[in-house]
Formats: C-alpha cells, structure tokens, sequence
C-alpha cells in the first residue's frame, strides 16, 4: 500500500519528529511505499490567496472558491498545490500528523488543507441539485482511501474525556475528521493520540510507539469510524437534517455515527 504522511512540527528533534521517523520505518519494514510532506522543510506556504492561481488576472477581484475551481479544471494551479494533490492520487491512506495547537491543527497544516483540497477536487465534486447535495461526506475524489489523525498533547487523557474541561477529544477532532476527511471521500479511522506529552520517557515512548505500530499494522483491517453518509439515506436533502425517525430527539456530533451498524 502506499501512504502519505502531512506532518506539521517545526523541529525534527521534537516528539513529533521521532514519531514520524518510527511511522516511516515501520510501514517501509511492512512492506508499504510511505510518502511524507514535511510541511516546515518544505517551506509551505499555508496561505490561500490569488496568487494560486497562476493565469489569474491580477485586476480581478480574487474570488476564492471560483479562482480555485478554475485553476484545477485549467491546470494553472501552483505548482505546489498541484504537487500534493499527486500524492494525495497516489495515496492508498493519509496519515494527518500534528501537535495538538489552540485545540485543533498547526495553521501550516490547515493552509495545507485549504489550498490541496481544491474547489472540484476535495469540494464542489458531483451534482448539485434539489435531489443531490453533490458528492462528499463519503463520496468524492478520494473515497476509496483511508486516513488517520496521529495527534500529540500536552493535556492528560482524562482532561479530553466525556467530561473533561477541554472537552471531549473526539468532539474537538470532528471538525477535521468528519469535515475535512470523511467530506470529500476519506474513510476516517479512530485517531490515535498521544497525551501529556511532558512526561514522556524513555519507558512511555517504547510503549507510545507500541501502540502506534499496532494501528498502522491495522490501518487497513480495522473498521473506521462510522460516520452517516450523506447520500445514504439517513439525511433529508435539501435540508441535509437527520432523518426525524433516527437518533430521535438526539443533536450533536454523535447523531452522524452510526452506531450499532
Ligand atoms: P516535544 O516538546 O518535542 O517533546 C515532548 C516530550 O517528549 C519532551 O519531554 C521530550 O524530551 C520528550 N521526547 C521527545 N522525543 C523523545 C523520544 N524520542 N524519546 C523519548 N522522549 C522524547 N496541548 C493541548 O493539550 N491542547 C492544546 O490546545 C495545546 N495547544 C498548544 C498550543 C501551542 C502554540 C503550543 C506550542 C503547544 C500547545 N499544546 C497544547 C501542547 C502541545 O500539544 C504539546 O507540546 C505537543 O503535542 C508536544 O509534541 P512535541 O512534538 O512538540 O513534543
């Protein structure tokens, strides 16, 4: 299988980067093509502006979503942009990899996201009509794939638990697990994080690194995370609300798992 990795640390001798240099070895030892975009090595650019559109005319007003959508279907995106969505066709799983920053991605890694998962190749995918709401929460350009969040933090488990101050982590991950991969196709596999990464040692990184070999050994044997899809019958179209007769009385992130299924 062939994998690509986006990690986003600025230093190679951090947690982070000794993680990254495990998952490497680990799935090259297994026999897979690993692929990985060192985000700060790269010196990549996380924001998205006019200038990703290469035959943009520079009187226009810059029209984000549109300039995208024409940029990819002329082929006159950056060449960056262009180079990732390669790997991304390549890719039989991402593996998303970051410290947890202000709750959510380093912002090198969601410029990532916002410039790669171009208007008609991660969104604007299929039919919109009354009767389809296009192609995406399961459906799309990279359906077919699976992906993964390996995230670090400094906070304790129990702090990202049911009732923990920050949080659930699960809640917390949604926003990128359900919409920025389950939407445009991925199959998105339980995260694996990492806590209170101040404490680590010696003895809990042999044991971090453990855990983690198992979930690549499992990255494709293991169920992913039940999300709803949108075109699969549970959510009323147009309005895209959960059917009244599922999880009834129910709201939040957990109604879109389908649990039990
Ligand atoms: P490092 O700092 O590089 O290392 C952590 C520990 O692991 C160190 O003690 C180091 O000596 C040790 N270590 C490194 N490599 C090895 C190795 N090979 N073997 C054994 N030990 C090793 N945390 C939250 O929970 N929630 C947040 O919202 C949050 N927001 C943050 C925002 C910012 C801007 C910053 C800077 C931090 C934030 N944190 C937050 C904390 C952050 O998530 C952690 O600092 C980060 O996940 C640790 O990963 P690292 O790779 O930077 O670790």
């Amino acid at each position: 299988m062939h994998v690509l990795i986006v990690y986003a640390h600025p230093e190679r001798r951090s947690l982070n980067g000794a993680l990254n240099d495990f998952m490497v070895q680990h799935l090259r030892r297994a026999g897979h093509v690993v692929e990985v975009s060192d985000l700060y090595a790269m010196g990549w650019k996380p924001a998205l502006d006019g200038a990703d559109r290469l035959d943009r005319d520079p009187q226009a007003r810059f029209d984000p979503a549109l300039d995208s959508r024409a940029a990819y279907q002329g082929g006159t995106q950056s060449a960056d942009i262009a180079l990732e969505q390669d790997k991304l066709r390549r890719a039989d799983a991402l593996i998303l990899q970051f410290p947890l920053w202000w709750f959510s991605m380093p912002a090198i890694l969601k410029g990532w996201v916002e410039r790669v998962f171009a208007n008609g190749f991660g969104y604007g995918v299929g039919e919109h009509s009354d009767q389809r709401w296009g192609d995406r929460y399961g459906e799309g350009n990279l359906a077919g794939k699976r992906a993964m969040l390996v995230v670090t933090a400094g906070g304790w488990e129990s702090h990202y638990g049911p009732r923990g101050i920050n949080g659930p982590i699960e809640d917390l991950l949604f926003p990128i697990q359900h919409g920025v991969l389950f939407y445009p196709g991925f199959e998105v596999m339980p995260p694996h994080v990492v806590y209170r990464t101040s404490r680590m040692d010696a003895d809990k990184f042999a044991a971090t690194t453990e855990a983690l070999g198992r979930r690549l050994d499992t990255l494709w044997s293991a169920g992913p995370l039940p999300f709803r899809r949108q075109n699969g019958g549970d959510y009323a179209i147009p309005a895209l609300t959960l059917r009244e007769e599922i999880a009834p009385g129910e709201r939040g992130y957990a109604v879109h798992l389908a649990r039990g299924a």
